[in-house]
């Protein structure tokens, strides 16, 4: 330990302080330890939030400056490149009033003589002698083929120059300074750093160690050895983060007590089989994900993912009927009236065949029989309550409430989530959601729960086919409607607003529902649905078309969510551009619920490329998955969630889209990890272990 001990350090911690420090403490000194690196640069680099060697030795470079040698057959015109080629003939030497000059180059580039242009350097001419080899960097003029120079550099082109990092910087200090000190710090304290990974790992994916990795990012050898530092770093950064939330994940479900359900095996197997269809086999997996973990003492705290579609209701009616069976309560939260309502229509459906009292409980429930309904749910003679957020007030209360779903999980606040998982005796939670949530954001997200995914639809669903129409086809679209409606069918169409605004130039749903009430005259009726309407309004437009007397229903997003009307087989979005993919499909999913085929249209004009991207995406393919990782790709991870609340980690180097495969393997690994024995125990992992500590994630300190 400590060849180059610095003065500084010394006089810090004495003569035998050097020995005394172990290496975390070495390297979590002031940067001031650093030789070379006084009080004002600390200061600058504090600026920056570096303040400790470790800091430093972390600061990342985001890019590389590209000095790669290329193949000009390869560079498009105005690209950045960097050639090497013998000089061909006398430079010529031009002037242009006293300070202005252009220097001419004829350079034999492989089998191509390209002309090398070097403004205001007349200088260069004496360096540059004929049929030497030089080394420029400039800008490709392929019509003139022609590189104007900005950099030069005598003899043959060097391989460690390929690549020059770039770092952020901030107030005084430039990159090259940064550079400097990196320098600085890596000569004086890398020998120091130590490797967090476990060999095993190292091996299997054959990764940098981590100083070699840390020297590799800021002083490549080369492109390649800059990619393999970065490929170390990025699976390190996941596998500590996996590490942490999986680790409060084991804590958290070891330290809360849950209910061991007991439920009847038998009289659920017959329930099962009393469905008018077969679960898919992705139903059944997640069936078994979730009673496996009802069955256990743990507390459950699960996300089951679905499509649209996918079946997640009766995956639902089979748990809390599970539940009931080994004698508790069950509460089933949605956002909206109209979902609970139906939902309770569809449980009741299910459930009651076989003795279960199920209850809607939503805030226009008042009266008299509300306080029936809270009475009989603390007597425990309602077994299931559905409902919106009423269910979480503090007047309701469970006699025995065994397990919780709520359904359209990232609607519900955080805090939401929380008052739901304290009602009762430390329920079972399974939060369910129909916004395929992008693998790569569940898992990091939601890290801390367990997921389950239902990635199958059931048998003899038509896909639904989409088109793009541009607004000036809006009678022909028109007319493919009449034709669905014409037989029998029932449509959508969605605006994004409800009323004219002078703001927006946007289709508004008031203005459309009298447009197509015109355009039908008698022959549909065209019921009008917005979030204004009251709530006794809203329920009567839907009952309506649920039962067929309104063909039409002319809607704002209120209609996004879970309702179900099989009949209805076309859907127009007007301005569909103004939507994400997500809602896109969210909507889309309204549709195609029966066995007929559905149609939507989007009727968008979109003036972006991401818009017409969109579009294009939503025209090609059904599976929400796929639209929801596009959408990740097209928005970023801020934007996906909303960024004030979404709680997204921020990596240095790693990127959650674009290393997913990564962070899979990552979150695999640090899954085995916190379930071995030796993980715990072994002073194999006495590093890891001490950085999950530093991370709080052994004090039981929570992330949501
Ligand atoms: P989600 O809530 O996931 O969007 P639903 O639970 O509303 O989907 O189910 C959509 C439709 O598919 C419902 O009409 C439901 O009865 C039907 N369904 C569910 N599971 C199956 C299955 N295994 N086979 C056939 N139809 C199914
Ligand atoms: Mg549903």
């Amino acid at each position: 330990m400590g060849r180059k001990c610095s003065k500084a350090f010394r006089k810090e911690t004495g003569e035998k302080g050097y020995a005394a420090l172990n290496v975390t403490e070495l390297l979590n000194q002031s940067v001031t330890a650093i030789k070379g690196i006084g009080a004002e640069m600390a200061e600058n680099l504090a600026d920056m939030h570096i303040e400790t060697i470790k800091g430093l030795l972390e600061h990342f470079p985001y890019r590389y400056e590209d000095y790669r040698l290329r193949d000009l057959a390869d560079v498009k015109h105005e690209e950045k490149v960097t050639v090497e080629g013998t000089v061909h003939g006398e430079p010529s030497l031009v002037y242009h009033g006293r300070k202005k000059s252009r220097l001419t180059v004829r350079l034999l580039v492989d089998r191509y003589l390209v002309k090398v242009v070097f403004f205001n350097q007349p200088y260069l001419k004496q360096k540059i002698a004929v049929n030497e080899t030089i080394t420029v960097t400039g800008k490709w003029d392929q019509h003139r083929q022609t590189i104007t120079a900005n950099e030069m550099s005598v003899g043959a082109y060097s391989k460690d120059k390929e690549l020059e990092p770039v770092y952020a910087v901030k107030g005084k200090l430039t990159v090259k300074t940064i550079r400097r000190l990196i320098k600085l710090a890596f000569s004086q304290f890398g020998s120091q750093v130590e490797e967090i990974i476990p060999a095993e790992l190292l091996q299997k994916y054959k990764l940098m160690s981590r100083r070699d990795a840390l020297r590799a990012l800021h002083f490549p050898s080369g492109a390649e050895e800059a990619k393999q530092a970065r490929r170390r770093f990025v699976y390190e950064e996941f596998l500590l983060f996996q590490l942490k939330m999986q680790a409060l994940r084991k804590l958290e479900r070891e330290q809360t007590p849950g209910n061991a359900q007991a439920y009847d095996l038998s009289r659920l197997k017959e329930f099962i089989e009393s469905l008018p269809f077969p679960l898919t086999n992705a139903q059944k997996r997640v069936v078994n994900e979730i009673l496996t973990d009802m069955k256990s003492l743990y507390r459950m705290n699960r996300l089951l993912q679905g499509d649209v579609g996918s079946g997640k209701t009766v995956v639902a009616a089979i748990c809390l009927f599970a539940s009931i069976t080994a004698g508790f309560q069950g509460a089933l939260m949605v956002p909206t009236e109209i979902l609970a309502e139906q939902h309770a229509e569809s449980l009741t459906a299910l459930l009651a065949p076989f003795g279960v009292t199920c209850e809607l409980l939503t805030s226009s429930v008042k009266g008299k029989r509300r306080r029936e309904i809270l009475a009989k749910l603390q007597e425990g003679t309602i077994n299931v309550l559905i409902g919106t957020h009423a269910l979480i007030q503090d007047e309701v209360s469970f006699r025995n409430l065994g397990l919780v779903i709520t359904d359209e999980q990232h609607r519900f606040g955080v805090e939401q989530r929380r008052i739901l998982r304290e009602k009762g005796e430390n329920p079972d939670v399974l939060f369910m959601t129909a916004t395929p949530i992008p693998r790569t954001l569940a898992i990091t997200v939601f890290g801390e729960m367990d997921v389950s995914i239902i990635d199958e639809m059931p048998a003899g669903r038509k896909a639904i086919e989409t088109y793009w129409a541009k607004p000036e086809m809006l009678d022909r679209v028109l007319g493919l409607m009449d034709k669905e409606l014409s037989q029998g069918r029932q449509a959508y169409v969605i605006c994004p607003l409800i009323e004219e605004s002078d703001k927006l130039d946007v289709q508004n749903a008031i203005d459309v529902h009298n447009i197509l009430s015109l355009h039908f005259h008698n022959r549909y009726k065209i019921g009008l649905m917005h979030g204004r309407l009251g709530a006794a309004e809203k329920e009567e437009v839907m009952k309506e078309f649920s039962s067929n007397e309104v063909q039409v229903l002319v809607s704002t997003t209120v209609v996004e969510v879970g309702v179900n009307v099989p009949n209805a087989t076309f859907m127009l979005i007007y301005d569909a551009e103004r939507f994400g993919l997500s809602q896109l499909h969210q909507l889309r999913g309204r549709v195609g619920r029966g066995s007929e085929q559905s149609y939507c249209i989007l009727l968008a004009d979109p003036k972006s490329e991401v818009g017409k991207e969109r579009m294009t995406i939503m025209t090609e393919t059904n599976d929400g998955f796929v639209l929801s990782e596009k959408d990740l790709e097209l928005r970023g991870p801020g934007d996906f969630f909303g960024r004030k609340q979404s709680g997204l980690p921020e990596f240095k180097v790693a990127d959650m889209v674009h290393d997913y495969r990564a962070l899979e393997t990552a979150r695999n690994d640090a899954a085995l990890l916190v379930q071995s024995r030796a993980f715990w125990q072994s002073e194999k992992y006495a590093g890891l272990r001490e950085h999950l500590a530093a991370a709080g994630a052994l004090s039981g300190e929570k992330l949501d």
